[in-house]
């Protein structure tokens, strides 16, 4: 079912949680909405669902719409954080309790919810557990039978609030993995939200970020890694040196250094941010003069096939700049750059994005 989300506010008291929000999410995609803690992600999602009304805007639900239909009517299944799960009952009861308090004109029989609990419980791998009780399962485990309570009223979109976010790192990974690989069986539209963009990205087939309420952009996963569109973005997402400064010319000077525009048009003067990802970023030893931001190699980190190395801001530190920064080179490239601790180099790069600091998305 496509979704689609018009012009929607949402505030509470005077502040603003959903600052004029449009969204099209395809059809049987999974979806993360991503952001920082407190950007509206699970207020949208509640909006979406019909848990929360908006202040303005419009929801529509394969292109109906769908403001004023409550929870049930618009078909929505549920898997929060906290699992939901009831403890008096069975994992096989809690899985067709969705089914069993249908209307008596549309319940399945007996022998059809247990026809389709078993189906659901072999989808998420745990027949096994059909006769415990929720007590006796591992968190991931709970996820797993509270995502087949959701889907066993067939519902027509999929919302999943930070479904994960309780679980350790280790079996976070896990489903994930799990979570594509079902969504693939299934291919129902689902609305993901995360805060973590590790998970974002690995598990979805696109990307909402969001910002204090507003949508900073929509993209693949590659694109919101490759091609973020604003000095937001890039600093949300993945690892990045940030460098702050002045454009002179057809360079940003940062401090004492100067550091290459790489052809991005922005005017004299202008204040402006530079990033560039550590793998993207160059060392050269420091002979003096050229261009590129000078540092101390402070450590070097690894003997794998990937070398960290971290430098310090050479000097004093600059105000509002990052004195750490960090490279990424192969391992094998160690040797040849003769690099050591403690060893005063420059950093340059050949990807550089630049944006305003002002409004941070002008891009050039
Ligand atoms: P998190 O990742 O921490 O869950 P989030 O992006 O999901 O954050 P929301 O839960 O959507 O954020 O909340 C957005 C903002 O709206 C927050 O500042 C929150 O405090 C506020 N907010 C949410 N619900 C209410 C409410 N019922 N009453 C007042 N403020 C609220």
């Amino acid at each position: 079912m496509s979704i689609e989300v018009r012009g929607v506010n949402k505030s509470f008291g005077a502040f603003k949680a959903l600052d004029n929000i449009s969204l099209d999410f395809p059809d049987g995609e999974l979806v993360a909405l991503l952001g920082p803690s407190g950007c509206g992600k699970t207020t949208l999602l509640r909006v979406i669902a019909g848990l929360e009304r908006a202040d303005s805007g419009q929801v529509l639900l394969d292109g109906e719409d769908a403001t004023d239909r409550d929870v049930r009517q618009r078909q929505v299944g549920f898997v929060f954080q906290h699992y939901a799960l009831f403890k008096h009952m069975t994992v096989f009861e809690n899985i067709a309790f969705g089914l069993r308090v249908r209307p008596r004109r549309t319940r399945p029989s007996e022998k059809d919810i247990r026809a389709k609990v078993s189906r659901l419980l072999d989808l998420v791998q745990l027949g096994w557990v059909a006769d415990r009780f929720p007590t006796q399962l591992s968190g991931g485990q709970r996820q797993r039978i509270a995502l087949a309570r959701a889907l066993a009223v067939e519902p027509r979109v999929l919302l999943l609030d930070e479904p994960f976010g309780a679980l350790d790192a280790k079996v976070r990974k896990e489903l994930r993995r799990w979570l594509r690989q079902l969504h693939d069986e299934l291919h129902i539209s689902s609305i993901f939200v995360t805060h973590d963009q590790e998970e974002a990205l690995e598990v979805s087939d696109k990307v909402i970020l969001i910002n204090k309420g507003r949508v900073e952009q929509f993209g693949t996963p590659w694109q919101i890694y490759n091609e973020p569109a604003s000095a937001f973005a890039y600093g949300f997402i993945g690892a990045v040196n940030e460098f702050r400064g002045r454009v002179e010319g057809d360079f940003v000077r940062v401090g004492d250094d100067l550091l290459s525009l790489a052809g991005a048009k922005f005017q004299n003067g202008q204040d402006v941010v530079a990033f560039v990802r550590p793998h993207e970023t160059e060392i050269v030893p420091d002979i003096g003069g050229g261009h590129g931001i000078t540092a101390k190699v402070h450590r070097i980190l690894g003997n794998g096939p990937v070398t960290r190395v971290e430098l310090v801001a050479n000097g004093e530190s600059r105000k509002g700049e990052t004195d750490f920064f960090e490279v990424e080179i192969p391992g094998t490239q160690l040797a040849s750059l003769g690099i050591a601790t403690g060893q005063r180099v420059k950093l340059t790069s050949r990807r550089i994005s630049i944006f305003d600091q002002q409004n941070g998305n002008e891009r050039p």
